[in-house]
C-alpha cells in the first residue's frame, strides 16, 4: 500500500548517486564482490576495474519506454517504464530483457526480495478479489458526489475558503475538525457492503487482510476496488480542507491513501491503546454506534522524535464520536479508543492520507516542528531560557555601571 513512498525513496537514492561505485568485473562478464549488481559489458579479460553506467539525473521525456507486462518480473511494468527514462544512453539501446535486468538489479538494492514477494502476493490477492467479488452496491465503487455527499459539504468545498469550511464544521479542540459529509444512506450501504465482503472472503476461504497492526477486525476497502471511489474523494474533497487547516503536512497533494472499516465491540478490538497512525492526515467517519461508551481520547501531537513523550494535562481531550460525523486530524495526533462497555459496538470508516514528501522532509529537518506539541513546548522553553540569560547579562552590565559610578565618589 505504500509503494509510492517506497518508489520515491528508491528513485531519490538512485538519483543522489548511492549506486555510484567501482566494481571488479570477472572474466565471465559477471560482476564480482556483491550480489545483484547491474550487468556490465566489457571486452577486458579477468578483473578489469570499471564504473557501472549511472542513471541520468533528469528523465529523458522524449523516450518511449518499453512495456514489460508480458515478462515475468518482480517489479511492475509501470515502475520499470518510469525508471527506463533515467537509463544512461548505453543501456537505453539494449534489448528489453537486458534493460529489465539492469533496472531490477538496481531496485533490489532498495527493496529486498522478501518485500517483493510480499508485494506480489498482495497484488495477486487483490486481483483475485477484484475479478471474482460481486459488489452489493456498485454505486459505492465510483465517486458520484451528488448521490454520495451532502449538498452543504459540496458547496463548502466548491467555495474552498476557510470561512466556507468553518461554516460546516466545528473545532472542539485545536487540530480536531468535526463535520458531516456523507448522505444518510451511505452509512448503511457501506456497512452492508463490508458484511458482504467479510462473508464472501469467509466462503472463498481467503484470509482477511488486517488494515493495520492495531485492528484485528477490519476490512481493507482498497482490496475490493473501492480505492477508485476513495482516491478522488481524497483529492477533490478532503485535500482542499487539509490545505487550509494542515498546510504544513499535505504539500501539493497526497500520493497514497489507505481506506478501511474497523469494528469495535466487547469481543472485537474492545479497546485500542494510544497510538499515532501511519498517516499524515486521518479522516475517521463514524458509520454506526450502539449504546454509550467507546469515546476517543486525544493526547497530543507528536513528531517521530517525541513519540514517547507523555501527554500534558492541557493536551488531553475526550470526544464522543457520533454516527454520521467525520473527524479530521493529523495522523501524529496521538489517540486511543476507550474500552467499549457491554453491548456497545461501533463501526468506523478510516481514511489514511499519506504525503511521502512530508515524511522525507521530517528525516532531514531537525528544527522544532510547530505541529508537534512537545516541539512547541521545547521551543518555548528554549526561548524563555534565552530571554532569562539575556536579562541576566543585561542586569550584570547595569550592576557594573552602577559599581563604576559608586567608585567615582569613593
Ligand atoms: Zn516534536
Amino acid at each position: 500500500m505504500f509503494l509510492v513512498a517506497s518508489n520515491r525513496e528508491i528513485l531519490k537514492g538512485i538519483l543522489t548517486g548511492n549506486d555510484r561505485q567501482e566494481v571488479t568485473v570477472d572474466g565471465d562478464r559477471t560482476v564480482g564482490g556483491r550480489d545483484h549488481q547491474p550487468p556490465v559489458t566489457t571486452t577486458a579479460a579477468a578483473t578489469t576495474k570499471m564504473a557501472i553506467p549511472r542513471l541520468s539525473l533528469l528523465p529523458n521525456n522524449e523516450h518511449n519506454s518499453d512495456n514489460y507486462e508480458d515478462l515475468e518480473l518482480e517489479f511492475s511494468s509501470s515502475v520499470l517504464r518510469s525508471l527506463e527514462r533515467y537509463l544512461p544512453p548505453e543501456i537505453l539501446t539494449a534489448n528489453r530483457e537486458e534493460k529489465a535486468k539492469f533496472m531490477s538489479d538496481i531496485l533490489h538494492k532498495y527493496i529486498s526480495r522478501e518485500e517483493c514477494a510480499k508485494a506480489i502476493r498482495f497484488k495477486n490477492y487483490r486481483e483475485w478479489i477484484m475479478s471474482n467479488y460481486q459488489p452489493r452496491f456498485r454505486e459505492l465503487y465510483k465517486l458520484d458526489p451528488e448521490s454520495l455527499l451532502l449538498p452543504c459539504f459540496r458547496k463548502a468545498v466548491r467555495e474552498n475558503t476557510e470561512e466556507s469550511f468553518r461554516r460546516i464544521m466545528f473545532e472542539p479542540f485545536p487540530g480536531v475538525y468535526v463535520f458531516k459529509m456523507f448522505q444518510p444512506d451511505f452509512f448503511q450501504k457501506l456497512l452492508v457492503e463490508v458484511e458482504n465482503m467479510r462473508k464472501w472472503l469467509h466462503e472463498a476461504k481467503l484470509m482477511i487482510r488486517k488494515p493495520n497492526n492495531k485492528s484485528k477486525y477490519g476490512v481493507v476497502l482498497d482490496d475490493f476496488g473501492m480505492d477508485i471511489m476513495l482516491k478522488p474523494l481524497v483529492e477533490d474533497f478532503i485535500f482542499p480542507i487539509c490545505k487550509v487547516f494542515f498546510p504544513q503536512v499535505c504539500g501539493t497533494m497526497f500520493d497514497t491513501q489507505h481506506g478501511f472499516v474497523i469494528e469495535n465491540c466487547e469481543d472485537r478490538d474492545a479497546e485500542l491503546g494510544f497510538h499515532v497512525e501511519n498517516s499524515d492526515i486521518t479522516l475517521n467517519v463514524c458509520l454506526s454506534k450502539q449504546s454509550e461508551g467507546g469515546e476517543i481520547l486525544f493526547t497530543g501531537t507528536r513528531c517521530n522524535k517525541h513519540l514517547k513523550a507523555g501527554p500534558k494535562p492541557e493536551e488531553i481531550f475526550e470526544y464522543c464520536h457520533e454516527p454520521g460525523q467525520a473527524i479530521l486530524h493529523l495522523g501524529c495526533h496521538s489517540h486511543g479508543a476507550k474500552a467499549a462497555i457491554t453491548s456497545c459496538s461501533r463501526a468506523n470508516m478510516i481514511l489514511w492520507c499519506i504525503n511521502s514528501l512530508f515524511r522525507e522532509m521530517q528525516t532531514y529537518d531537525n528544527e522544532f516542528r510547530d505541529w508537534c506539541g512537545q516541539c512547541a513546548r521545547e521551543k518555548k522553553e528554549k526561548k524563555s531560557q534565552s530571554l532569562a540569560s539575556k536579562r541576566k547579562v543585561k542586569k550584570r552590565k547595569k550592576d557594573m555601571i552602577l559599581l563604576k559610578f559608586i567608585r567615582c565618589f569613593v
